[in-house]
């Protein structure tokens, strides 16, 4: 069964229609890459699968369910933003922590949980750190960390490495990859970087003023790509 399904998502803001009757089968347990230039409407595609749009017409489903209606806390995603969304007041610990206190977890399983999650990233020796006291790459770390506690059954990423410098990026482009085989659970992850999509995605969506060009392995675009936007691009010479 596939992991989500956009059937004919349309989304307008005011009367501008900024997605235009979207198809896309998302496989369980796939990596996609959503690229494509400013503006063509990858995070606007992201919130509308995370339940933080409505939209205007058409369907989503994640796994069996129809969630079209669904608030975005019943969804089963979570989301990794750019800006990490850190709490500063708060722990590590607690960052972590704090959605599963939120949705009235048991404290064993919260601690349990958020064991699991820090040793997973590599976070074990920093739970009562402070943001503050951390590292770019230990605050995207733990900007993960807040998704994963929650084992839901897809991930969202946007742009999630783009305020870190480039060594650090192309770390940290490993570490997520490292996550995805893990827990093997189906990511959906928004970039403007090619190349960051070329090498971390098993398929690659490319949007264009709202609509798909082009759905393919990264090997696909490369040697096939559809048209001369999608070669251009990718970089791929057609
Ligand atoms: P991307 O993430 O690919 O850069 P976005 O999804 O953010 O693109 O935006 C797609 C289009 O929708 C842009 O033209 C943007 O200005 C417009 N847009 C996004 N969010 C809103 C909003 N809340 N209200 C009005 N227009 C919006
Ligand atoms: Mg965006």
């Amino acid at each position: 069964m596939a992991a989500v399904v956009f059937s004919q998502v349309q989304k307008r803001f005011a009367s501008t229609p900024v997605i235009h009757g979207i198809d896309l089968a998302i496989r369980d347990g796939e990596f996609i890459a959503l690229v494509g230039p400013s503006g063509c409407g990858k995070s606007t595609l992201l919130r509308l699968l995370a339940g933080l749009e409505t939209v205007s017409s058409g369907r989503i489903a994640i796994g069996a369910r129809d969630v079209t209606e669904l608030d975005p806390k019943d969804r089963d995603i979570a989301m990794v933003f750019q800006n990490y969304a850190l709490y500063p007041h708060m722990t590590v610990a607690a960052n972590m922590a704090f959605s599963l206190e939120h949705r009235g977890r048991p404290r064993a399983e919260i601690a349990e949980r958020v064991g699991w999650a820090a040793q997973i990233l590599g976070l074990s020796a920093l739970l009562e750190r402070y943001p503050r006291q951390l590292s770019g790459g230990q605050r995207q770390r733990v900007a993960m960390g807040r998704a994963i506690v929650r084992n839901p059954q897809v991930f969202l990423f946007d742009e999630p490495l783009s305020n870190l410098d480039a060594k650090l990026r192309i770390v940290m482009r490993g570490e997520i990859k490292a996550l995805h085989r893990k827990l093997g659970t189906t990511m959906v992850y928004v970039t403007h970087d090619q190349v960051e999509a070329m090498t971390m995605a098993d398929r690659i969506v490319v949007l264009h003023g709202g609509r798909i060009e082009q759905v393919g392995t990264p090997l696909e675009l490369f040697d096939r790509p559809a048209n001369r936007f999608v070669a251009g691009f990718i970089g791929s010479p057609a």
